[in-house]
């Protein structure tokens, strides 16, 4: 087994690889997942400095909510740092409670626009990063 990060879709070891998952060893440390840009694009997988607090490490994968293109744009923010894990934040629980039967309608409804206004918020996100949207492997900029 080789300790070079690996992209867990294609097995690229370069492309702004960025862990995805964690997954827990039985008496250790456990090891990372790790996803190459073009693939974190491809299967829509959230970075794990992303994962919202609900979140034991397993994959997560951007909802449908979020076109291709905010996706893409995503993936070229590499782990997207402290504001995308806010906005994910909002974003899972809201889509999580919008689909609950169990929560009565007014709630659901008021939670996908929670959901939809998160969507607005990751676009405001990636805008600011890269205006261009050239989907350039891209930095948050302060
Ligand atoms: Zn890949």
């Amino acid at each position: 087994m080789s300790l070079v990060p690996r992209c867990m879709y294609c097995e690229a070891t370069d492309g702004a690889l960025v862990p995805v998952a964690t997954v827990v060893g039985g008496s250790g440390p456990g090891w990372t997942h790790h996803a190459c840009q073009a693939c974190r694009a491809t299967a829509r997988v959230v970075p794990l400095a992303a994962h919202p607090w609900t979140s034991w490490g397993e994959a997560h994968y951007w909802p449908r909510l979020l076109p291709g293109s905010l996706v893409a744009r995503l993936a070229a923010l590499g782990d997207g740092g402290p504001e995308l894990r806010a906005v994910s934040d909002r974003l899972f629980p809201a889509l999580a409670r919008a689909a609950d039967d169990r929560v009565p309608v007014a709630e659901r409804a008021a939670c996908r626009t929670e959901a939809d206004a998160a969507v607005d918020a990751l676009w405001a996100l990636v805008r600011r990063a890269d205006p261009a949207g050239r989907n350039g492997p891209g930095r948050l900029t302060p």
